[in-house]
């Protein structure tokens, strides 16, 4: 293991709000990512207030075939014509966390503003 984190107690998977879990994911901003001069996703990435695991979503509006099939891993969502106020943001930390599975995140999930968010970052 060259994760750190595998040597700290690993929390049991919880589903209960952690405080501020949202906002301090919000905080890290969404970056967009670029195929041919041309938007294909937005990500946001970090390290979850909860677990302290890397986790990362990735949200698009743009069916390229080739994208999708790395998205699903993602639980990837397509909007149609506007981005969405907010997006469904989870940790999907690579860690088993008692009771689940490795890669089914400690239990955080959130609402993340995204419109208005993706539109600031376009300078
Ligand atoms: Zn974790
Ligand atoms: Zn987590």
């Amino acid at each position: 293991m060259t994760d750190n984190a595998a040597d700290e107690e690993v929390v049991p998977y919880d589903s209960t709000p952690f405080p501020g879990w949202a906002e301090k994911v919000a905080s890290w901003g969404w970056t967009k990512i670029y195929q041919d001069q041309k938007i294909v996703y937005y990500g946001i990435e970090g390290t979850c207030p909860r677990c302290r695991h890397q986790m990362s979503t990735i949200r698009t509006n743009t069916p390229i075939e080739s994208f999708l099939v790395e998205a699903e891993k993602f639980r990837e969502s397509l909007w149609t014509d506007t981005p969405p106020e907010s997006e469904y943001v989870q940790c999907n930390c690579s860690i088993a966390h008692p009771t689940h599975a490795a890669g089914e995140g400690c239990g955080q999930y959130g609402y993340v503003p995204f419109a208005k968010a993706i539109q600031k970052s376009q300078s």
